[in-house]
């Protein structure tokens, strides 16, 4: 792979890491992290920066940029340690929702929905996961039927990062129960929260991320206009399902690629400053080893991610098995440095003061969302033996 940032894209993640470091960071709170409270003012900060539409045309208030520079923009929040809860409704709302609009949407779709996600009116979420249907997404209960000039939708879904705050939703549905395989009678829809039969339900409580609200969402008899379909009809799913992948575990997870950078710097500097047995713990080979691991976890995970993303912006979506590296290797390394940042700190890093075990807490979805590390080990082992 020949890959390297160009003098643009460096000055573009300078500038994003001092605003992380200089807006976002001051404006979290523990008392937001206690009580699940959705960071209003940082989100308001991201549109400012351009964050928010970045990959999406000018004409639809977007920065025009690719993969690599959205994926630049998140690796610079995530080294200046901006909270993960932001950084996950941002990847909901721009790559999970905004990119299927983007790449898939009519004129008409586009006007309307990306420019106000651009400018941060508009939050946007994407539904696929049902309380019966998690890993085997397509085995989803949720009908939408034609009736004249609509669709009705019935089901639920959960786990759908920005329910509460959501102002529309990617949301996918089954059109055609006889197909095989089922993921063949799977359509994409873009819903408005503000539909009949559209409801908000139970708000979750989770271990980490905990500044993106997310909740259970219901449509019950909920009639949408057919130019609400999203993609053609009964290969929405999978159109929109091989458009996130690539998206999703390169940009969204570019935050964690940040995080190990930050979390890096941090133990470094804890350990420089605490003194056992009358140095300072950093002069400890044991101490070492784990700071250096942290940093063979970085430069291994930098290449997999921009690699990936750059075959995105050479217009190749055929990642695959590449992208499922990527998260596995990525997500296991956020966890694992994440947790010897905790264990270098010792007792204080298991107290709130230091921060480093929400980061922790933070890095545990990594292998659980946008496919868990399980089903990630499956794609490349069939990648590889060809079962
Ligand atoms: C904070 C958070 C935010 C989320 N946001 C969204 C969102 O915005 N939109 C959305 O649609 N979803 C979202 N999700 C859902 C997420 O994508 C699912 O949780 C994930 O896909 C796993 O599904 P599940 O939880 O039902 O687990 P299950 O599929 O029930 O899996 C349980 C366990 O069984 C293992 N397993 C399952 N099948 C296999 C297999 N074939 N081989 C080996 N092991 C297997 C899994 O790896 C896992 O360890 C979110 C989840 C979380 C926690």
């Amino acid at each position: 792979m020949e890959f390297s940032f160009s003098d643009t894209q460096r000055e573009l993640m300078v500038q994003i890491e001092r605003f992380g470091r200089e807006v976002l960071v001051p404006n979290w709170s523990q008392h937001a992290d206690d009580n699940n409270i959705f960071l209003t003012e940082s989100w308001r900060g991201l549109a400012e920066m351009g964050v928010l539409g970045m990959p999406f045309p000018e004409e639809y208030g977007g920065m025009g940029l690719g993969a690599v520079d959205t994926c630049a923009a998140g690796e610079a929040l995530g080294r200046a340690g901006v909270d993960a809860g932001t950084l996950l409704s941002w990847g909901a709302s721009s790559i999970l929702c905004g990119v299927p609009i983007w790449k898939l949407g009519t004129d008409e779709q586009k006007a309307k929905y990306l420019p106000k996600m651009c400018s941060g009116e508009w939050i946007g979420g994407f539904c696929l996961t049902e309380p019966g249907s998690g890993s085997d997404a397509a085995s989803m209960a949720t009908r939408a039927v034609r009736d004249g000039d609509a669709w009705v939708l019935n089901g639920s879904k959960t786990w759908i990062t920005n329910g509460p705050t959501g102002h529309h939703f990617v949301v996918t549905a089954v059109t055609d129960p006889t197909a095989r395989p089922r993921a063949a009678g799977i359509s994409a829809f873009v819903v408005d929260a503000d539909t009949p039969g559209f409801r908000v339900g139970k708000k979750l409580d989770k271990l980490g991320h905990r500044t993106s609200p997310t909740s259970e969402l219901y449509f019950e008899d909920c009639r949408i206009p057919a130019s609400a379909l999203l993609g053609p009809e009964n290969y929405g799913f999978m159109l929109v399902a091989k458009l996130i992948l690539g998206w999703e575990r390169t940009c969204l997870l570019a935050p964690a690629l940040g995080g190990i950078w930050h979390g890096m710097e941090v133990a470094c500097k804890y350990a420089a400053s605490r003194e056992q047995f009358g140095r300072p713990i950093g002069k400890f080979g044991a101490i070492q080893e784990k700071i250096a691991d942290m940093r063979v976890a970085y430069e291994v995970s930098w290449g997999l991610l921009y690699q990936v993303a750059d075959k995105l912006d050479r217009g190749d979506d055929n990642v695959l098995t590449e992208a499922a590296v990527l998260k596995t290797y990525l997500t296991e390394a956020t966890v694992k440095c994440a947790e010897e940042v905790v264990q270098i700190h010792g007792g204080y890093g298991f107290s709130k003061e230091y921060l480093v075990e929400r980061h922790w807490r933070d890095a545990k979805l990594g292998t659980i969302g946008a496919g868990t590390n399980e089903i990630q080990r499956g794609i490349i082992a069939r990648a590889i033996g060809g079962f």
